[in-house]
């Protein structure tokens, strides 16, 4: 499932080149998991202005409105120009495409065989629509809203485990599987000590960890678990690196302790039982 580095890739992978794109068509497929919330034609004429990231979420930012894009589990959006070759395919969608937006500077289009990803237009970020989105998503790692003091105390005030904790993206958003794995390896922290258990030196670790392996991830181009690729079709190459997430039975790359897998919720936890300490 595309996480935050993956959409954040995919932002930087479009947003210079679509902006100030005139919107001359829109093609709609199967239903996604919401409904456009516009009728296709009423985006014709609209410039994208930028584009940004909240969570998991991409906006993009039009003359008037906002067009919110989610991957779910398996999207994938491109942005090219059509080879004149291949002009007679821009009115048709591809195999599992289910949205295209043809602008003046190249079509993007979002390819999505599981169908859980989403194409929203509302006239304002203030909408219903929108706010029942973005409302209550937890603060953003990477901005200036990921304030150490709040995370220390949110964390005190949870019994739960820290991995399912960053997991549920109320303490911050957008720490998938594979990232919260990293990060409690990179914080030292075993993935089932509780969350108020930690003292703040511990806390202080974890939202240092959470930033870098979150950067590090971007700089790397996202994770490729089965078929991520940015806009432009690049592969990530995060997962080739990984201290623990994948590496169940192979050893620590720093102690040489066997690296351990344990199921919490539905998802694996992979750690290092000598470095990650309860
Ligand atoms: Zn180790």
């Amino acid at each position: 499932m595309p996480e935050l580095p993956e959409v954040e890739v995919t932002r930087r992978s479009i947003a210079g080149r679509i902006a100030g794109a005139q919107i001359h068509g829109v093609l709609l497929g199967g239903v996604l998991r919401w409904p456009l919330n516009c009728a296709p034609e009423d985006l014709l004429g609209h410039r994208v202005q930028a584009v940004r990231r909240r969570g998991k979420y991409l906006l993009l930012d039009l003359d008037v409105g906002v067009l919110l894009i989610h991957l779910g589990m398996s999207g994938r959006l491109s942005f090219a120009h059509q080879p004149s070759s291949e002009l007679d395919k821009l009115d048709k969608l591809g195999k599992h495409e289910h949205f295209a937006l043809q602008t003046s500077l190249g079509t993007l289009r979002l390819k999505d065989p599981r169908r859980f990803g989403a194409v929203v237009y509302a006239q304002s970020e203030q909408d219903a629509v929108i706010r029942k989105l973005l409302g209550r998503l937890g603060p953003e790692p990477l901005g200036a809203d990921f304030d150490l003091q709040a995370f220390q105390v949110a964390l005190a005030r949870s019994k739960a485990a820290i991995k399912p904790g960053l997991l549920s993206g109320k303490l911050v958003v957008g720490v998938g599987n594979i990232y919260a794995c990293e990060v409690l390896f990179q914080a030292g922290i075993h993935p089932e000590t509780r969350c108020c258990d930690l003292d703040h030196l511990r806390m202080e670790r974890l939202h240092q960890a959470i930033r870098a392996v979150l950067e590090r991830a971007i700089q790397r181009g996202g994770s490729t678990l089965r078929d991520f690729s940015d806009a432009q079709g690049q592969a990530g190459h995060f997962q080739l690196e990984t201290m623990v997430y994948a590496r169940a039975g192979q050893p620590c790359r720093v102690c040489a302790s066997t690296v351990c897998v344990i199921r919490q919720g539905q998802r694996s936890s992979f750690f290092c039982p000598a470095c990650q300490k309860p």
